[in-house]
């Protein structure tokens, strides 16, 4: 357990005066504070100085731009689900992050460590795999563009270099043609980690119940969020009927390998795997055929 007193921390206030800073050797990156806190309360972080990115307000947006929306990785998750953008073009996103924690969580927590603490339950993550997001990094050497189904290399492991830091997250705005939803088991309805999340984004079809795309990803099942590729290829094209609800719903466990612990055995997780990809498949279905 770590005190108060022995914490140093350091607060630039823009982003070219943060980036020469940005070296996970010296310094552990603070936003909300709301993941790092626990962790360092908890005395499972090692001890380094706090760089505190708090203040970089350049990093708190959501813009449109073209096709696309763009995130700051300061956003919080209260303004993620009350923005009317995301709701209106990514209803997936605002639909997960209006399902974490409490008011005190979401206003303080941002989608940039939501990302950067790489749960495998973190539950903007499956909506940004569903939407095909890419994460957009920078350090003092120029800035990258990461497709976020290649983020996470590993349990908690983001796929950000020494000096590098999240700075947008962006996709193409869901337009008529698409639709598609976030689900969640989780022990308690607010304040608990996800036990297992899905999320579903479906490109429908000319023909009535017949979808052309789809994009099925499961969160806490894995030690990475996971896409069901099995799932996805037994959607698209064909009549979504029962069967087919059926069997893209059961192809989820080929793609999942999850772990016993405090939450849920995997046992219990496999089969809510199955069953929140089968609910989520019907209530779309439902909404698509009217
Ligand atoms: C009571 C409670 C309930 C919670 N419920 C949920 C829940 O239901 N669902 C859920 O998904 N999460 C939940 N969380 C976890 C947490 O709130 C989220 O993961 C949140 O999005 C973290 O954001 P933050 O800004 O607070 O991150 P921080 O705690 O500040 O940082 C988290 C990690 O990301 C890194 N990081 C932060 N920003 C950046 C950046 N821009 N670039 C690079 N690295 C960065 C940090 O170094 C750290 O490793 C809960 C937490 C608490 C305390």
């Amino acid at each position: 357990m770590i005190t108060l007193s022995e914490i140093e921390v350091e607060t630039p206030k823009t982003l070219e005066e943060a980036l020469p800073k940005i070296d996970s050797t010296r310094y552990r990156i603070i936003a909300g504070g709301t993941d790092v806190i626990i962790q360092m309360k908890e005395g499972t972080l090692p001890k380094k100085k706090l760089l505190n990115i708090y203040q970089l307000n350049e990093l708190r947006y959501i813009r449109t731009d073209g096709e696309n929306l763009r995130i700051g990785s300061l956003t919080s998750l209260a303004d993620i689900a009350n923005s009317r953008e995301i709701n209106e073009f990514a209803t997936i996103l605002a639909h997960a992050a209006g399902k974490i924690g409490s008011m005190q969580i979401t206003s303080k927590a941002t989608i940039g460590g939501n990302l950067g603490n790489a749960s495998p339950s973190g539950d903007c993550i499956p909506p940004l795999y569903a939407l095909d997001a890419r994460v957009v990094v920078a350090s003092t050497k120029g800035s990258r563009e990461i497709p976020v189904k290649d983020f996470f290399d590993g349990y908690k492991h983001p796929d950000l270099r020494q000096n590098e830091l999240i700075i947008e997250i962006n996709f193409k705005r869901m337009d008529d043609g698409e639709d598609g939803l976030f689900l969640r088991h989780a022990l308690r309805l607010a304040e608990a980690c996800s036990v297992v999340s899905v999320s579903i984004w479906l490109r429908r079809s000319v023909r009535k119940a017949e979808f052309s795309d789809a994009r099925i990803a499961l969160g806490a099942v894995a030690p990475t969020v996971v896409r069901a590729y099995e799932s996805e290829e037994i959607v698209k094209y064909g009549i979504l009927d029962e069967d087919r609800i059926e069997a893209a719903s059961n192809a989820v466990l080929g793609s999942i390998s999850p772990i016993t612990d405090v939450r849920g055995t995997a046992e219990y997780r496999r089969d809510i795997a199955v069953n929140l990809t089968y609910q989520g498949l019907h209530d779309l279905l439902a909404r698509n055929v009217g």
